[in-house]
């Protein structure tokens, strides 16, 4: 069966569409250009920008496909978490399409979904697997029984996500929004052991991470060194506080898949992009005997293809529709695939 899927939970309209687990379709038009300029994401342009962008952007994946409306059997949407008013026009069209096409709407989570994608470059998911949930609200270790019906929590961050430090860091060493990319380019010129940053929460024994104290040492760092008038070397820097975000997480990871006998590890949201990330956590996982599955950088970050994969399993789970009436909930919890 073929599922279109529509994301609208941030800054980026993206709609895709999946055959099972095959990827036909994945159109992303993205408002950030609009948000640089904020140093964030300002909801209200973001919402204005969803609703200009989503019909030519649908149009966009059906002809990627080669499709018409009328092959799709599903619609699937992100119904949370996220900004209230960008989820809101997703839901909103995403309504309209399946009523319009008469075909199932299944409301999904956003994070469900950046674990979910991983099928279209990998396949099935282990049953089940750790999953690493590192994005730009949200820094989670998961336990994944099944995408399409259960997400177990084992621990967060308690204050700042992984992406929201990368962004806050990259803003005071002066670099462009959204920080994570331009971190990941400038540390690769630098020593990530060039400045003994914090490691909050690495022996604490449980599986949640703290970033803030992170992002205030580096702050801190930077502020000394501009009063004291020497220059800053802003690739090692930008390493240091990289490779003290990526050894937090993969130790974390790899503590997560020892404590539960898991020995299949899944890498997913926005800052899965991140190359060092995705480096230490191969090194780390070939030494303890644990698989990685991190999908491309291009589906880690927010896209419509997610929601279709997550769609696309619902429906093959037999999981029942969502309501013609379905909300957006902004905070929806983690632990809640589909509503
Ligand atoms: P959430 O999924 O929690 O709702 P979001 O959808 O806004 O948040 P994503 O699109 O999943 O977030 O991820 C965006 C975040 O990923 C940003 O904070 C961005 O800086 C970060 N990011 C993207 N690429 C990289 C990279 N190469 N290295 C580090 N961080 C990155
Ligand atoms: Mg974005
Ligand atoms: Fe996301």
């Amino acid at each position: 069966p073929l599922v279109l899927g529509i994301e609208t939970s941030c800054d980026e309209t993206g709609v895709g569409i999946v055959r099972g687990h095959t990827l036909l379709a994945n159109a992303i038009a993205s408002s950030v250009d609009e948000h640089a300029r904020f140093g964030g994401v300002v909801p209200e342009v973001a919402s204005r920008a969803h609703l200009e962008a989503m019909t030519p952007t649908v149009e966009r994946a059906l002809e990627q496909a080669g499709l018409k409306f009328g092959d799709i059997d599903a619609v699937a949407v992100t119904a949370g978490p996220g900004l209230a008013g960008a989820l809101l026009v997703g839901v909103a069209a995403a309504k309209a399409y399946a009523l319009g096409l008469g075909v199932p709407l299944y409301g999904v989570n956003h994070l469900a979904a950046h674990v979910a994608v991983d099928e279209l470059e990998h396949g099935p998911l282990p049953r089940p697997c750790i999953a690493l949930l590192v994005s730009g609200g949200h820094s989670s270790l998961l336990l994944v029984p099944d995408v399409a019906r259960e997400v177990i929590s084992l621990g967060s961050t308690v204050d700042d996500a992984a992406g929201e430090a990368f962004d806050k860091v990259a803003r005071v060493l002066g670099l462009p929004f959204p920080g994570g990319p331009h971190i990941d380019r400038a540390a690769r010129e630098g020593s990530g052991t060039a400045v003994a940053f914090p490691r909050g929460k690495y022996d604490d024994g449980t599986l949640d991470f703290s970033f803030s104290g992170l992002k205030t040492a580096v702050a801190r760092w930077v502020e000394a060194k501009r009063a004291a008038g020497e220059t800053i070397h802003v690739p090692d820097v930008a390493a240091s506080f990289q490779e003290a975000v990526v050894d937090v997480l993969t130790r974390k990871a790899l503590d997560a898949c020892r404590r539960y006998d898991v020995h299949d590890l899944l890498i997913g949201g926005g800052v899965a992009a991140n190359s060092r990330l995705r480096a230490l956590a191969q090194e780390r996982c070939d030494a303890a005997g644990v698989r990685l599955r991190v999908p491309r950088p291009g589906l880690c970050t927010d896209n419509g293809a997610m929601v279709a994969a997550l769609g696309a399993d619902l429906l093959a789970a037999g999981v029942s529709p969502s309501a013609h009436d379905l909300p957006a909930d902004s905070s929806m919890p983690i632990t809640t695939v589909n509503v």
